[in-house]
Parts: structure tokens; C-alpha cells; sequence
């Protein structure tokens, strides 16, 4: 859709859209939360020891990813430039407020649930693809992105460190060039999808002293959940359950080809807050859509 649409017609659009997803949650997915009830009622039953989610779980929640993928909502954020059903950012507000005002939170397989950020019908900036994946080089192009297009892979926004969180310019990972390959070394903290993902955006700092002066110097790499000297294996609990979508990721020595940069070389901070203003309408929008259910459901009890 052309950014020169009026609000009727995106709302027009959003209401499209949204009686299909509404449509695809019904008949795809509420049978799989009911098949799982057990399982998703009681979360010694839902994670394994390691904290990660139970595999027949996990693999539901893919299956989810990959039908609304193929149905074509699971992209329908993501910008048409790269595949993605480009719908603009009035459309992700409604559509986000609309789905949380029908199915409420703790729904798993739907979207935020106890524990889990992430959605499988809806891809956004911390586990699909996103605006932050304009102009991204061919090897991302042809490598990751159809994977991520289609669900069957996931990424994740490894920004947070132990020593940065709302000061970015405070990143301690860093990344220095070695032929065309890059090295990079350090924490991330509280990286939604990390237990999961198979790439991960790693932001480092390139230019320590543009980056001392807030004016660059940091970079975006995407790395594979594979390469030698990457873990994460750490998931973290938060407050009230066993276990998270949140996990930390050490890289220890890894090494990313030069044409795995997101963006351009030391103007990683700009491609990050890409992903956080994304993030920020998505979870505005859910947010509302949340209270109006709670407010839907107060109204029906008095
Ligand atoms: C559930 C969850 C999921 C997350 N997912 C991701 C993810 O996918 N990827 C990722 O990169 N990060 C993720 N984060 C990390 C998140 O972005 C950080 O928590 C956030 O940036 C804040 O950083 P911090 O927790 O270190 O808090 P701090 O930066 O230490 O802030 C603590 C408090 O101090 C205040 N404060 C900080 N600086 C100042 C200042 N200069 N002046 C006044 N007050 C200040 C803050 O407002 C806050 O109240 C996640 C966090 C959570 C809890």
C-alpha cells in the first residue's frame, strides 16, 4: 500500500485484513490450544528443565507461524521491498489492538502469553522479519530472509547487554574487522526469542571512539545461531514463572562474513531504532487491545 493512502482507506484495509486473521485464529489455532490445554495450564508441564518450551509445543507454535506465513499474515507488517505484505503503521496499530481485544493475553500460540513476547501468527522486530531488514545485503537477501518470510526460521534483537540497557551508547560487545570477516566478542541480556532463534542481530561496536561520541560506531551483524563461539543457552525466568522467552547469548570469538552487516557499517544505532519504534507501536497497540478486553470482560461480570 502506497504511504500516500487516506486513514479511511487503511482502515478500510485494516478491517480487511483483520476479519481474515480473526478468521485464520479460529480455525487454526484455537484447536491447537485446546489440544495443549493441559500443558499450557501448568507451566512444569509447559518448559523443560533447561527452561525452554516443551519440543511438541515448540513445534506447534512453528506450525502456527508457518500457516499464517502461508496465508499471509504472519509478514503483513514487514515492508514490501523485502516480501513482506508492507501494510503501514496505522494498520499494525489497529490490527494489534483488535486481535489482543479478542483473545485477551496468555494465549501462547496467538500472542503474548505468561511468559513469551513473541507472536507466531504476527512477526515482529524481535523474532521475524521487519523494517530492519531494508536494504539488506544479497547474501541476507538470498541466505535468511526466505526463511524468515515463511516462519520456518525465527531471528532475534540482541541489543541489551548487562551494562547497557537504556544507555545503548554504553555496548561493551564489540566487533573488529579481520579480511572480510568480522570478530565479535561479548553479552547480550534479556534477548527475547535467544533460546530460539537461528539468527540473531547483534548490535557491536565498530568505532569506539565514534561510538564514545554518540555519534556511531555501533554496527548490526546478523549471526547465525550456529557459528562456533555462539551460545545461548541461558534462559531467564521472570517474575512469577519458571522460565521466558528471554535468554542471554555469549559470543566468544565469532566470526561473521562483512556481507552479513544490516545497514551500513557503524550506523547500527539508526537500524536499531528501527526495530524499537516498530516494537513500540506493535506493543501500543496490543496494549490497548488488552485493556479494552479487560474492560469487555469487567463489563460482562457486572
Ligand atoms: C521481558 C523483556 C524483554 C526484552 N527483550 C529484549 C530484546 O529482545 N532485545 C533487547 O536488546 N533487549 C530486550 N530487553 C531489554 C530492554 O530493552 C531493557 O530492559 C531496557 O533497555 C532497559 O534497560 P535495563 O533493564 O538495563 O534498565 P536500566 O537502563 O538500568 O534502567 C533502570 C531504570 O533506570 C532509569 N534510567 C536509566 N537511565 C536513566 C537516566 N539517564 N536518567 C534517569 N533515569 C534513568 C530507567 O528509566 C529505569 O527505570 C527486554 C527486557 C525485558 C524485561
Amino acid at each position: 500500500m502506497t504511504e500516500t493512502a487516506t486513514r479511511e482507506e487503511v482502515h478500510d484495509l485494516a478491517k480487511a485484513t483483520l476479519d481474515g486473521l480473526l478468521q485464520f485464529v479460529d480455525s487454526e489455532v484455537l484447536p491447537l490450544e485446546e489440544k495443549f490445554r493441559d500443558v499450557l495450564a501448568d507451566e512444569r508441564k509447559l518448559f523443560r528443565d533447561d527452561g525452554r518450551l516443551v519440543d511438541e509445543v515448540a513445534e506447534a507454535r512453528l506450525s502456527v507461524r508457518k500457516k499464517s506465513a502461508a496465508a499471509g499474515f504472519y509478514a503483513m507488517f514487514a515492508p514490501e521491498e523485502i516480501g513482506g505484505g508492507g501494510l503501514p503503521a496505522l494498520a499494525n496499530v489497529l490490527i494489534l489492538e483488535a486481535l489482543y481485544r479478542k483473545y485477551g493475553p496468555g494465549r501462547l500460540f496467538i500472542g503474548w502469553s505468561n511468559a513469551f513476547l513473541g507472536s507466531p501468527v504476527v512477526a515482529s522486530f524481535i523474532d521475524g522479519p521487519s523494517r530492519m531488514f531494508m536494504g539488506v545485503t544479497d547474501a541476507v537477501r538470498n541466505d535468511v530472509l526466505p526463511g524468515l518470510l515463511a516462519g520456518e526460521k525465527t531471528v532475534c534483537f540482541g541489543l541489551t547487554e548487562p551494562n547497557a540497557g537504556s544507555d545503548v551508547w554504553g555496548l561493551q560487545t564489540k566487533a573488529v574487522r579481520d579480511g572480510d570477516e568480522w570478530v565479535i566478542n561479548g553479552t547480550k541480556q534479556w534477548i527475547t526469542n535467544a533460546p530460539y532463534a537461528d539468527h540473531a542481530a547483534i548490535f557491536a561496536v565498530t568505532n569506539p571512539e565514534l561510538a564514545a561520541e554518540h555519534k556511531g560506531g555501533i554496527s548490526c551483524f546478523l549471526v547465525d545461531a550456529v557459528s562456533p563461539g555462539y551460545s545461548a543457552d541461558t534462559v531467564l525466568p521472570i517474575m512469577g514463572h519458571v522460565a521466558s522467552d528471554c535468554g542471554m547469548i555469549t559470543l566468544d570469538d565469532v566470526r561473521v562474513s562483512s556481507d552479513r552487516l544490516l545497514g551500513e557499517l557503524d550506523q547500527g544505532f539508526q537500524i536499531g531504532m528501527l526495530g524499537i519504534s516498530e516494537g513500540r507501536l506493535m506493543i501500543a497497540g496490543g496494549c490497548v487491545g488488552m485493556s479494552e478486553w479487560a474492560l469487555d470482560r469487567s463489563l460482562e461480570y457486572v
